[in-house]
């Protein structure tokens, strides 16, 4: 008998399958907006100068030894400040338990273990539609009782790049208070949004104003196009220290037996980054350079769906904010796009923006507009 001949193939994953067809296309005219990773205008990956430059500074000058369990204690307090603000009382106070994490996913992973070891009762509730590795993270959806515990993206939203405005955050954040929820903000995207890491964490900022307890999950995935690094951030606040202190010693207890300890080079790229006045400047420069390059794609697309004449709005696509741009079209367009086009995305018609370039955003337009007219 064999020992793993029941061993089913796993479904595909729906969004790392696209870039399988894609490589699988030998069409010249392919294009992949599927995965959501920044490409610059010619289609290339991008390693941002100040993420060269800190690899530079680190060259050499360190060892290789294993990082702490919770993980590097600079790249976790300057990660700390980005998210709760600069000078947050939280932060001085101790309130904070954070740990590194394998990027968002790590995050949002150690998270879900913590909460089903601590709070087993608690569901957790997601967006509809969401990132659908969340579904995969956490399963549950029902009217939420009283002191539920909810997910949402603290900004651009994926897939849809749609934010609740300010107005309706502190709306959010009082219908909580009144019904005692915990929020846990997924932030993805961090400066991806408006392009200024501070106004996107408004929505962060807003809650700790309104005196809530918050989970977050931090990723430096996109914002500083760390992807394969796996660099990441889980934080919860807390009563006080002492139940940091707790908080964090379980968080560590739970990744023991899964990796033991977080990844280092990431870490100190973030760290020499963030610690160093010259080194974020350049970074706040690029993150910005980068939401801006995505704007005015998206304007582009618009400006030539509309010199085809297309009869549909196509106003959500410059309306919507961050890399993803979720078109409307059907599962069946998508479909299209891919056979008679060579143009590759995700099922639910969602565009990763990222990968629209000078060169091929006509073409795409030309595509949407066949299949869609
Ligand atoms: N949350 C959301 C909403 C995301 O879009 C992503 C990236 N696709 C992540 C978390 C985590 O990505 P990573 O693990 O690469 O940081």
């Amino acid at each position: 008998a064999s020992w793993f001949g029941h061993v089913e193939p796993a479904a595909k994953d729906p969004i790392l399958g696209v870039t399988e067809a894609f490589l699988a296309d030998p069409s010249p005219d392919k294009v992949n907006v599927g995965v959501g990773a920044y490409r610059e205008d010619n289609g290339r990956p991008v390693v941002l100068d100040c993420v060269r430059e800190a690899e530079r500074r680190i060259a050499g000058s360190m060892n290789m030894e294993y990082l702490p369990m919770g993980g590097s204690m600079e790249m976790i307090e300057q990660s700390l400040k980005l998210a709760y603000g600069e000078d947050s009382d939280f932060i001085k106070d101790k309130r904070i338990a954070a740990v590194q994490a394998l990027s968002g996913t790590g995050a949002c992973r150690l998270f879900a273990d913590f909460q089903k070891r601590f709070l087993p009762d608690t569901k957790i509730y997601i967006p509809t539609p969401t990132w659908a590795n969340h579904h995969n993270i956490w399963r549950d959806a029902r009217n939420a009782p009283d002191g539920s515990f909810f997910l949402l993206h603290a900004c651009a939203h994926n897939p849809t790049g749609v934010d609740p405005s300010e107005e309706q955050w502190r709306e959010i954040s009082h219908e909580f208070k009144v019904k005692k929820h915990f929020l846990f903000f997924d932030m993805a995207y961090q400066g991806f949004a408006s392009g200024d890491p501070e106004r996107d964490a408004k929505a962060i900022r807003i809650f700790l104003d309104d005196g809530h307890q918050i989970g977050c999950a931090q990723s430096y995935a996109k914002n500083m196009g760390l992807y394969g690094q796996r660099a990441g951030c889980l934080s919860i606040l807390c009563d006080n220290e002492m139940q940091a202190v707790a908080v964090k010693s379980q968080l560590q207890q739970l990744a023991r037996p899964m990796y033991s300890n977080p990844p280092l080079h990431g870490a100190l790229i973030v760290s020499t980054i963030l610690s160093d006045p010259e080194l974020k400047s350049i970074w706040l420069q690029e993150v910005k350079c980068m939401a801006d390059r995505i704007i005015g794609i998206r304007k582009a697309l618009k400006e030539n769906l509309e010199r085809l004449a297309s009869p549909l709005s196509w106003e959500h696509i410059t309306n919507q904010i961050g890399m993803l741009c979720y078109s409307g079209m059907t599962p069946e367009q998508v479909d299209r796009l891919a056979n008679e086009f060579h143009i590759y995305m995700t099922c639910n018609g969602r565009i990763s923006m990222a990968g629209v370039t000078t060169r091929n955003v006509a073409y795409l337009a030309n595509a949407i507009h066949e299949v869609t007219k």
